[in-house]
C-alpha cells in the first residue's frame, strides 16, 4: 500500500517501520506556508491550527497517490479525539480514496488499537511485527538522544550552521540503517561528528537554559515553530523540549503508576495547580515548568497553536506560577499568519530578559558571598584587636606593702 503519515519533527523512525511493513512510503514534505493556506481552506473554521497543518499535508499525500496515512492522536476533553474522523471526511468529500488510521494509547481500548495494528501491519505476521517495532524504537531512541544532546551543544557552535548540518548528514547516516548493529554503530559515528565540531568552553555558572513546553504538535514540527530552538540556540541558549517522539512512545505504553518514564512522575508534579488533565498535555506540560524550575532552567517558552483549549487553560495560570517560581515563562500562540520575524524579535527580547536577571543573580550571590567574608573577617579582626587591648592594658594595681616585702 502507499502510505504516508503526518510530518513531525524526525520522521526517520515512521519511514522505516512503514518500509519494513512493506508498505511504499510516501514521504511528506515538511510543511510550507501552501500546506497551511490549503490546510485552512479546507478545515473546519473552529477548529485548532495543528488540524489545519496535517489537513493540508494529508491532501498533499492525497495528491501524490497516498492510500493510507497513519498518524498518532489523542482522545479525551480536547478536540484531538475528534481529528481521526473529520480529516477522513474531509478527504472523502474532497474525493481522495485515502485512509486515516490514528492511533492512541493501547490502555484506552486495545481492541481498537489491535484492529488499527492489523491495518498497518500489512499482514506481518506478530512476532516479526514486535522485532520490527524493537528496531524501530532502538532508531528514534537513539536519534533523539542525538537530537537533545544537538539542542544543547549548539548553543556554543563557533560557527553557526556546523550543528544543524552535521545533523543532516547524521539523518541520512541513520536513513540506511537496516539492522539494530547497524544503528547502534551509527550512533556512536554521529557521537563523534558532533564532538568534532568546534565549539566555545562555557563554564557551569555562565549556562542559560531554557524550556519548551506546549501542544506536541507544535513544539516538535520546527517549520510550524518558525524554529523556535535553533533560534534560541543561536542566541546562545541551551534548549530542552518537553516531547520527542520516543518519550511519547514510553509515556502510552508504559502503566502510568509506575516510576518511569520521568513523564509519570511529571505528570503529578501539577496536581496542586491542575487536577484535571483539560486535554492534550497541559497538565504535563504544567508539571514539566515545576521540574524547569526546580532544575535552576532560566526561562521557559511555551508554545501553543491557536484555539487550542487545553494551553489556553496553561495560558492563564502562568502569570500566577512564573512569580511564585521565580522564572520567566514566553508564551507564543502559532497560527499560519504568524511569520519568522516576530518569533525571533519575541525570542530575543525574551533572551534578553533571563540573561540579565541570570547574572544578576549571579551578582547578588557573589556580592553576598564578599558580604558574608567581609563580615567574618570583621569579626575575627575585632576579637584579635580585644586580644592585643587586653595585653596592653597595665597590670592590676599591687599594694606597695607587698612590694617592699
Ligand atoms: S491539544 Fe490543542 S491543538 Fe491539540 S488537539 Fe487539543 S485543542 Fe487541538
Amino acid at each position: 500500500m502507499k502510505a504516508s503519515f503526518p510530518h513531525m519533527g524526525c520522521v526517520t523512525g515512521y519511514k522505516k517501520l512503514l518500509e519494513k511493513l512493506g508498505h511504499e512510503v510516501i514521504m511528506p514534505d515538511p510543511p510550507s506556508q501552501k500546506t497551511m493556506e490549503l490546510g485552512v481552506k479546507y478545515s473546519p473554521e473552529f477548529i485548532c491550527f495543528p488540524f489545519k497543518v496535517m489537513m493540508g499535508t494529508y491532501i498533499e499525500c492525497a495528491q501524490k497517490g497516498a492510500e493510507l496515512i497513519v498518524s498518532s492522536g489523542g482522545a479525551g476533553p480536547c478536540r484531538a479525539g475528534m481529528y481521526p474522523d473529520v480529516h477522513q471526511k474531509v478527504l472523502q468529500e474532497l474525493g481522495y480514496n485515502t485512509r486515516v488510521v490514528v492511533f492512541d494509547s493501547l490502555f484506552q481500548d486495545f481492541h481498537a488499537f489491535y484492529e488499527k495494528v492489523k491495518i498497518v501491519k500489512n499482514g506481518t505476521p506478530n512476532y516479526k511485527l514486535l522485532g520490527l517495532a524493537k528496531f524501530c524504537y532502538n532508531l528514534i531512541k537513539k536519534m533523539d538522544k542525538l537530537e537533545k544532546r544537538m539542542k544543547i551543544m549548539r548553543a556554543y557552535e563557533i560557527n553557526q550552521g556546523d550543528f544543524s548540518n552535521a545533523w543532516k548528514d547524521i539523518v541520512k547516516m541513520f536513513e540506511k540503517c537496516e539492522t539494530t548493529r547497524e544503528v547502534n554503530r551509527t550512533y556512536k559515528k554521529a557521537l563523534e561528528i558532533f564532538d568534532a565540531v568546534p565549539c566555545r568552553k562555557v563554564e557551569e555558572s555562565q549556562r542559560i537554559r531554557v524550556g519548551i513546553v506546549g501542544e506536541i504538535y507544535v513544539i516538535m514540527e520546527p517549520t510550524v515553530n518558525k524554529n523556535v530552538e535553533e533560534i534560541l540556540n543561536n542566541l546562545g541558549v541551551e534548549v530542552e523540549n518537553v516531547q520527542y517522539i520516543s518519550d511519547w512512545v514510553e509515556h502510552n505504553i508504559v502503566p502510568q503508576w509506575l516510576p518511569f518514564p520521568k513523564s509519570h512522575r511529571v505528570f503529578r508534579m501539577s496536581d496542586k495547580v491542575a487536577p484535571l488533565n483539560c486535554g492534550g498535555h497541559d497538565k504535563e506540560n504544567m508539571g514539566w515548568v515545576y521540574d524547569f524550575a526546580k532544575r535552576g532552567f532560566d526561562g521557559v517558552v511555551h508554545l501553543m497553536p491557536f484555539a487550542c483549549l487545553p494551553e489556553l487553560v496553561n495560558l492563564g495560570k502562568f502569570p500566577a506560577i512564573s512569580k511564585e517560581l521565580n522564572m520567566p515563562i514566553m508564551s507564543l500562540s502559532l497560527d499560519e499568519q504568524m511569520g519568522e520575524a516576530h518569533v525571533k524579535t519575541r525570542l530575543e527580547a525574551f533572551t534578553d530578559l533571563i540573561k540579565s536577571k541570570h547574572f544578576a543573580k549571579q551578582r547578588s550571590t557573589i556580592g553576598d558571598a564578599i558580604g558574608l567574608k567581609a563580615q567574618s573577617a570583621a569579626r575575627k579582626v575585632g576579637s584579635k584587636a580585644q586580644e592585643v587591648k587586653d595585653n596592653l592594658a597595665p597590670a592590676p594595681h599591687t599594694p606597695a606593702k607587698q612590694l617592699t616585702k
